[in-house]
């Protein structure tokens, strides 16, 4: 009766936005520690408003927990903590083309796309991502703010977001172009040139409500005579200096879309604190990326999803990132999940990407710590991505053991958000 009561529960919060009765307890047949990959047996988790506030043994956290308290009994399954993907775009449904790309910017209006931006939220958290750093709306304005003040208020169910607005690039280097001259078309970024505009950009991006500044600093990817993926940088030394120091001035933190040595060289220069893509990593780059402790979202999956649609490179930036992917893991760059969904469709779970960075490598605890601590640690969030605590109560839990198969993380049963259970399969 009592798991049933939740489904029900979970239900209602999940049709209606109503908010879900949450319950103080859990008991978890096993809990992963994702900082060390020990799994503990039968333990206890006591929630307070939202937060973890005792873990430990079951009869231990029972005794202490006050009488009558409400029990989710999670004893046949692994609990860890929700998962955080760290490069979506929930804005987006997919381009593997660049038509794909112009028919939204030209054929669906804003709110039509922020409908679907709430469904691919929905969606995000059902399946066990309770936190989304979305990077950039790609030509719908500040959408991203709308929605995550909608999540917050519990109008629409979503995870966690940290938005970017609007995303940076310079004039004549992002679509919508090749277009006849004479139209004035939508553009899928903010447009800003020269140093003093881009730190007036950068505050007025904050003061829309942008939780983090992301700049397209390179494009137009070719393979040079010395066998590194080379690329056109955007901007100018200084002017890539500007986005990082007035995002830094104000509290925020910086994404670099990078492709390139010459891009991601650029990028490190600036001192940006994340860099996305970036196939084209070196060893001097990847050195120089452990010493700055810059974070990497590979973004391998939307790689492999668009291939068809990216000319004659297409097919080879995935084996150029696999190459460049085992060498970081090696060197121990702090490489956080980030598989750019939205560039895929939102009917894909973005948790196949963590089976990807498996199969170049990573030990499936390394892709849980991507996907939990190290993307926390991106976030500069410490009480997300664990479930010590004091850490928000976000969790999710499965049957399987996915320190076994690293898929099992695509068949998640049970999702809580905030201790509000937001998915309870039977
Ligand atoms: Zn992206």
């Amino acid at each position: 009766m009592r798991r049933l009561g939740f489904a029900l529960l979970a239900a209602l919060f999940l049709a209606g936005g109503l908010a879900a009765q949450e319950p103080s307890l859990i008991h978890a047949g096993r809990l992963l520690d994702v900082r060390t990959g020990k799994v503990h047996a039968d333990q206890g988790l006591l929630l307070k408003e939202g937060r973890v506030a005792a873990v430990g043994p079951w009869s231990q956290v029972l005794a202490a927990a006050p009488k009558g308290a409400r029990v989710l009994d999670l004893s046949g399954q692994m609990v860890l903590p929700g998962l955080i993907e760290a490069h979506t775009h929930v804005l987006l449904q997919g381009n593997r083309f660049k038509q794909d790309y112009a028919d939204q910017i030209l054929k669906e209006s804003i709110p039509a796309r922020t409908l679907r931006a709430a469904a691919a939220a929905r969606s995000a958290l059902s399946w066990g991502f309770t936190t989304l750093r979305d990077l950039g709306t790609e030509g719908a304005g500040y959408a991203d703010v709308d929605l995550k003040k909608a999540i917050e208020a519990g109008v629409v169910p979503g995870p966690r977001l940290f938005v970017a607005g609007k995303a940076f690039s310079a004039t004549g280097t992002y679509p919508l172009q090749d277009y006849a001259w004479e139209l004035d078309l939508p553009s899928g970024v903010r447009v800003v040139d020269g140093v003093e505009a881009i730190r007036l950009a950068v505050r007025d991006e904050v003061r829309r409500g942008a939780d983090w500044v992301k700049v397209y600093v390179d494009r137009a990817a070719y393979l040079g005579g010395d066998g590194r993926l080379r690329t056109q940088t955007n901007y100018r030394p200084e002017e890539l200096k500007a986005f990082v120091e007035e995002a830094h001035r104000l509290g925020k933190r910086t994404s670099a879309h990078v492709k390139g040595w010459d891009g991601i060289d650029a990028a490190l220069t600036a001192g940006f604190d994340t860099l996305e893509h970036a196939d084209g990593f070196t060893d001097d780059l990847l050195d120089r990326a452990v010493k700055q402790g810059a974070f990497w979202c590979p973004t391998i999956y939307a790689g492999i999803w668009v291939a068809d649609g990216r000319g004659p490179l297409g097919h080879e930036f995935p084996k150029i990132l696999a190459a460049a992917f085992r060498k970081g893991l090696a060197k121990g760059v702090k490489i956080a999940l980030g598989g750019d969904a939205g560039a895929f469709p939102w009917t894909e779970n973005p948790a196949k990407e963590l089976a990807l960075m498996v199969d170049r490598g990573m030990t499936p605890l390394q892709a849980i710590q991507a996907g939990t601590v190290v993307a926390a640690d991106l976030l500069g969030m410490k009480d997300l991505g664990t479930l010590e605590p004091g850490a928000h109560a976000d969790l999710v839990a499965l049957p399987e053991d996915p320190l076994r198969d690293i898929t099992a993380l695509q068949r998640i049963k049970t999702v809580l958000k905030a201790g509000e259970v937001v998915r309870q399969d039977p």
